[in-house]
């Protein structure tokens, strides 16, 4: 059901305080096609929400924001080596991750990251060294500005270190609408990051690396439902090897992981050496368990995490020279 003035504020894990000019859900394609004439009838715009954990949102947002309410799972083939799976872009990510197990393997590393299916391949998520992108098949969805539907190979998706096509050329013009998985069968568990390679290798299970990974993060990271938050707020910055080795050199601790081309620097040591850890700016902070993690508290705004987003970017490009992306995208 259509709504007008709809409230986003719960419908972010930052918890910012924002107003849609309307919002509804949609269960199909006939669905979306249907909102998309309203919004043109309406001159708004028309913008995908997911889970909201990754984004920015203004505190009004002139648009049409709709969500899919659609979470089949379906098996569209399976032989030795791999199954096929489609899963709608509104079923719940940890949930999918839970029961992708049953079919293949490959994407228990990503266990607990907040959100849907549906936004998944936008940032091509990862964590613990596995990206979603590398058990995508295809990404279906409807493309506003040519209102036809389109299926994207993995290849076409372009996905890199927390980016693809969804989030440059494709930006606010491609609803996706189911994403499908080409999960190996056999099992093999990637556990090259700490903490996870304390593991026993020989002893981890699908359900037991699951279990793991989801203890870790709940040690680590706030839960968005009592401590607002999108995650890591900055995306980690990839620099020359040059450019690394030189940082080395004065900071010996800095956490330096060599890349295809040049270095990827741990953002969040970067923010805590500037001192941010733990200190209230108003109603928003860096973490005090990660320096990476932006929290908010009741009330907060899009122009108080823009204060502070500046305030961290400034203080760790005079010490360090590095400059910090953040990571959610701005929903306006
Ligand atoms: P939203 O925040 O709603 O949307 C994000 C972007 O995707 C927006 O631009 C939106 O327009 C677009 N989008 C959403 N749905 C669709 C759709 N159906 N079609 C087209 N575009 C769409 N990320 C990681 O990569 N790794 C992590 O380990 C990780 N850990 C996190 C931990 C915490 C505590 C939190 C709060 C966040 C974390 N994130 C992590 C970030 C976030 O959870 C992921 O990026 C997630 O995929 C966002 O999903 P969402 O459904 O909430 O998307
Ligand atoms: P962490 O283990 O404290 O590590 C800090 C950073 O160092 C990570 O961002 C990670 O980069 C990098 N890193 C650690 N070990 C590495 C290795 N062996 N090889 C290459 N890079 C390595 O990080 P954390 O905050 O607890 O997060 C754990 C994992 O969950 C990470 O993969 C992180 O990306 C992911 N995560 C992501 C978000 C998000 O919102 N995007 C939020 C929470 C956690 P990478 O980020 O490139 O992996």
């Amino acid at each position: 059901m259509l709504q007008q003035h709809f409230p986003l504020t719960d419908r972010n894990t930052l918890r910012l305080v924002s107003e849609a000019s309307a919002y509804a859900g949609f269960r199909s394609l006939a669905e979306l096609i249907q909102l998309q004439g309203y919004a043109t009838r309406a001159q708004l715009p028309l913008r995908v929400l997911g889970g909201g954990s990754n984004v920015l949102l203004s505190e009004k947002v002139n648009a049409l924001v709709v969500q899919s309410e659609s979470c089949r799972i379906q098996l569209v083939m399976q032989n030795d080596e791999v199954s096929l799976v489609d899963v709608d872009a509104g079923m719940n990510w940890h949930q999918w991750v839970e029961q992708s197990i049953a079919f293949g393997h490959g994407i228990e590393n990503l266990a607990l990251i907040p959100g849907t299916v549906g936004a998944a391949p936008v940032q091509n998520i990862g964590a613990y060294g596995v990206e979603v992108g590398e058990f995508i098949d295809s990404v279906t969805g409807y493309q506003l500005s040519t209102r036809q539907l389109r299926t994207f190979s993995a290849a076409e998706c372009r996905f890199g270190y927390r980016d693809s096509v969804f989030k440059r050329e494709l930006r606010n013009d491609f609803v996706i609408l189911r994403v499908r998985f080409r999960l190996p069968r056999r099992f093999s568990p990637v556990v090259s990051y700490a903490p996870l390679n304390s593991l026993n290798a020989a002893e981890i299970t699908p359900a037991s690396l699951i279990q793991a990974v989801t203890d870790i993060r709940m040690s680590k990271l706030p839960d968005p439902a009592n401590v607002p938050n999108a995650g890591s707020f900055f995306q980690n910055p990839v620099v020359s090897d040059e450019c690394a080795r030189q940082l080395a050199a004065r900071y010996p601790d800095l956490p330096v992981y060599a890349q295809p081309h040049g270095a990827k620097l741990a953002a969040g040591w970067l923010i805590d050496q500037c001192g941010f850890r733990g200190k209230p700016f108003g109603p928003v902070a860096m973490y005090e368990k990660q320096a990476l993690v932006l929290t908010t508290s009741a009330g907060a705004t899009l122009a108080d995490v823009r204060a502070l987003q500046k305030r961290v970017q400034d203080s760790v490009y005079e010490k360090f020279g590095v400059w910090l992306e953040p990571e959610p995208q701005l929903f306006a």
